[in-house]
């Protein structure tokens, strides 16, 4: 029995792509679940790896849904397992709160991360004394991160730096994009796919610009093997499905230090022997990033006393 990706699912339709297909022909089967998976209460995914039957019109049905590595509520997928967080170095200017705040997001979906910093070449242009100062600030946030514990890239679709590296991450993987508008996603998976010319083709694709409704997700084949889902991915930055007394685990660095704290349950707010607070004033938490964690935990706890 053949067995394919669910890349699209429109209008009581699942689109599969052949496992063997190649990139360059139009390969989609459209493909009918079978009834017994309402029965079951399953209902298969974009993202989902089926088993189907060819019907005698050329269409298909799918038979059997194999088991997920992950689902995903917002937006609602299986198996993706990385999020591409995009930021621009310059044009937008790196906003670390942002970035905490997606991380936070992508802790909690259970993802891994890959943090990539682009449009790197706009730093080349000159080499003032405040660019060179930039710079070495940015230089000290990619270590910041990658010492926590996240893949850092950077690069720029302009002259193709990182592109390769990018590229091979996200192999025989399904990845979320993630990052503001502006920030260059789409430009990245162009300079990644520059052969791609399937309809379905990363060129035409705008991510994050509102285009689609959460419902609708679509994956993208990528050269490599891989899948980019079509959406906003992480639009919704609203806390509203992490609860207060989970957002410590959801930065990384704070869970060994936190073992210390005297409260099981502790906050890092102002109970006693914090190790987390006491930490972001001895050096082993930085700074920002325990501001952070006060400022999402001040939104929580605001959002808790409106509803
Ligand atoms: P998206 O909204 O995140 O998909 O961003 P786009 O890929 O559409 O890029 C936004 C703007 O930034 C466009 O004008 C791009 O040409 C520009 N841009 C994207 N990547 C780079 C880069 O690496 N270097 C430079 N100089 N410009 C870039
Ligand atoms: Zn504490």
């Amino acid at each position: 029995m053949p067995q394919g990706w669910i890349v699209k699912a429109l209008s009581g339709y699942y689109y599969v792509l052949p496992e063997q297909a190649n990139l360059h022909t139009k390969a989609v089967i459209q493909c009918r679940a079978r009834g017994v998976f309402k029965k079951r209460g399953i209902s298969p995914l974009v993202g989902d790896q089926v088993i189907y039957e060819l019907t005698e019109n050329g269409e298909g049905t799918v038979t059997e849904v194999l088991p997920r590595t992950s689902e995903l509520i917002r937006p609602p997928m299986a198996n993706a397992k990385l999020a591409v967080l995009v930021f621009s170095v310059t044009e937008p200017a790196l906003n670390l709160q942002l970035l905490d705040k997606f991380l936070v997001h992508v802790a909690h979906s259970g993802l891994d991360a890959l943090l990539c910093f682009t449009k790197y070449d706009l730093l080349d242009f000159n080499s003032s004394e405040q660019n060179e100062e930039l710079k070495s600030k940015l230089h000290q946030v990619f270590q910041l991160y990658e010492t926590i514990g996240y893949e850092v890239v950077i690069t720029s679709a302009k002259r193709k730096q990182g592109i390769e590296e990018v590229s091979k991450r996200l192999a025989n993987t399904i990845s979320v994009f993630s990052g503001q508008s502006g920030v260059g996603k789409s430009s990245l998976l162009n300079a990644m796919n520059s052969n791609l010319d399937i309809e379905t083709n990363a060129i035409s694709m705008k991510l994050g610009r509102g285009k689609h409704t959460t419902r609708h997700v679509e994956l993208w084949p990528l050269e490599n093997g891989g899948f980019v889902a079509d959406t906003p991915g992480f639009s919704q930055l609203d806390f509203m499905e992490i609860e207060v007394e989970e957002l410590s685990s959801c930065f990384k660095e704070f869970a060994a230090v936190a073992e210390g704290c005297r409260f099981r349950g502790c906050l890092h707010l102002h109970e006693p022997d914090c190790k987390v607070r006491d930490g972001s004033t001895e050096g082993n938490i930085a700074p920002s990033r325990y501001e952070n964690y006060l400022t999402f935990l001040h939104e929580m706890k605001n959002r808790k006393k409106r509803y």
